[in-house]
C-alpha cells in the first residue's frame, strides 16, 4: 500500500451504560474482531460496577450493607478509592454514597417525579461516604449503614472510556474517538497528523449544535449537563446531579460543565464535582489540578472558563460570551 493511502474509520455503536456508545478506529489494521472484544469489556465492565445490575461487585457491596464486608476485584476497588478521594476532596459533596437518593429521584426514567419530604430525608441520611470502609489488604468494600448504596453513574462512563483507551493502545491503535453518549476521549492525533475538533454542546439546542469546539490531541473532553437527564414539574426543571447536603438536585444556574484532561475517569468525576460545587468554587478547585481545563456554560449563556480553556475554545455561537 502506498504511504498517502487513505485511511476510513472503522467504527460501531452500542447500547450500554444507559447510554449511546460509539468508538471510531482509525486504522486500516482494525476489523470487527477489536469491535467485539470491546463488546466483552464493556459488558465485563457493566457487569462488575452497575448499580442495578443483580450480580455485579457493587450489587453485592450494596445488598450486604450494614451485614458484611464484600469482596470485589482490584479494578472495582481502585475505582471506589478513586471516587472517594473525589468525595474526601470536596467535603462530601460529590459522593459515591449518592445511591438512595438517586434511585429515589430516578432522574431520567419513566415517572420520575419530586419526591415526599420524608423520603427525601430517609434517603439523604443513607448517602454518606464517611460511612464506606475500604480495606485496601483484603479489597473488601463495607457499607456501614443497612440500607445504604453506592452509585459510580457520575464516574463509571470515564472509567470506561479509560479501559477502551487502553485496550486500543495494546492493539497498537493510536488514532480514535471513543464516545460514551457525550464522554468522550479523542486518541492521538487523526491520521493525518492534525488535531481532533470536538464540539462544545449548546446546552439549548439539540445535540449536534455546537457552541465552538476545541482542537485537541490526546486528550478526554467530559461533560456534564442538565440537558438530557431531567424532568419539569410544575414549570421547575430538576436534572439529575443531586447535592447530597440537600437531598435535592443541584439547582445553581448552571447548564453544564466540560472538562478538558488526560484520564477520562478524573474529567468524569470532575464534571459532576463542579456541578456540585459551582462557578466560582468549582474554577478555584480546577487551579489546584494540574493539566486540567474547565467551562462552565450557565443558564443564561454566560461562559466562565480557566485561562487554558479559554484558549482552546473557538466560539462559533455569539449569543454566548465570557464572563470571566
Ligand atoms: P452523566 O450521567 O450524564 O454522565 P455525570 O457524569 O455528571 O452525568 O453523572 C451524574 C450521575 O452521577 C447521576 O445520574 C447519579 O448517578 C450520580 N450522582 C448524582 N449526584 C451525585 C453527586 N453529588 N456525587 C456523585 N455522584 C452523583
Ligand atoms: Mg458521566
Ligand atoms: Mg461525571
Amino acid at each position: 500500500a502506498s504511504k498517502n493511502q487513505a485511511v476510513e474509520p472503522l467504527g460501531q455503536t452500542f447500547f450500554i451504560f444507559d447510554t449511546v456508545v460509539n468508538v471510531k478506529i482509525y486504522d486500516n489494521r482494525a476489523t470487527s474482531k477489536n469491535f467485539e472484544e470491546l463488546d466483552a469489556l464493556m459488558q465485563e465492565i457493566d457487569g462488575r460496577i452497575s448499580r442495578t445490575a443483580e450480580g455485579s461487585e457493587i450489587y453485592q457491596v450494596n445488598a450486604n450493607s450494614g451485614v458484611a464486608p464484600v469482596k470485589v476485584s482490584e479494578e472495582t476497588y481502585d475505582l471506589v478509592s478513586t471516587a472517594l478521594d473525589y468525595a474526601k476532596r470536596t467535603d462530601g459533596r460529590f459522593d459515591p454514597a449518592i445511591g438512595n437518593l438517586v434511585t429515589l429521584w430516578n432522574i431520567g426514567h419513566e415517572g420520575a417525579h419530586v419526591p415526599a419530604v420524608e423520603d427525601i430525608a430517609i434517603a439523604q441520611a443513607l448517602c454518606d461516604y464517611t460511612k464506606i470502609d475500604m480495606n485496601a489488604d483484603k479489597h473488601e468494600i463495607f457499607l456501614q449503614e443497612k440500607g445504604m448504596a453506592i452509585d459510580l453513574g457520575s464516574i463509571g462512563k470515564g472509567y470506561a472510556a479509560d479501559r477502551i483507551y487502553d485496550y486500543l493502545a495494546e492493539q497498537g491503535f493510536n488514532s480514535a474517538i471513543i464516545d460514551l453518549g457525550g464522554n468522550v476521549y479523542a486518541m492521538g492525533k487523526k491520521p493525518n497528523g492534525n488535531l481532533w475538533t470536538i464540539g462544545i454542546q449548546d446546552p439549548d439546542q439539540e445535540r449536534g449544535n455546537p457552541i465552538g469546539n476545541i482542537k485537541v490531541e490526546d486528550k478526554t473532553v467530559v461533560t456534564s449537563g442538565i440537558y438530557e437527564r431531567f424532568f419539569i414539574e410544575d414549570g421547575q426543571l430538576y436534572q439529575h446531579i443531586i447535592n447530597p447536603k440537600t437531598g435535592y438536585p443541584v439547582d445553581n444556574g448552571i447548564s453544564s460543565v466540560t472538562i478538558v484532561t488526560n484520564r477520562s475517569t478524573d474529567a468524569d468525576a470532575l464534571s459532576t464535582t463542579l456541578f456540585v460545587l459551582g462557578i466560582e468554587e468549582g474554577l478555584a478547585f480546577i487551579e489546584n489540578t494540574p493539566d486540567t481545563e474547565a467551562l462552565f456554560i450557565s443558564k443564561d449563556k454566560k461562559l466562565y472558563a480557566t485561562s487554558g480553556f479559554k484558549e482552546l475554545l473557538t466560539k462559533t455561537n455569539d449569543d454566548y460570551v465570557f464572563a470571566n
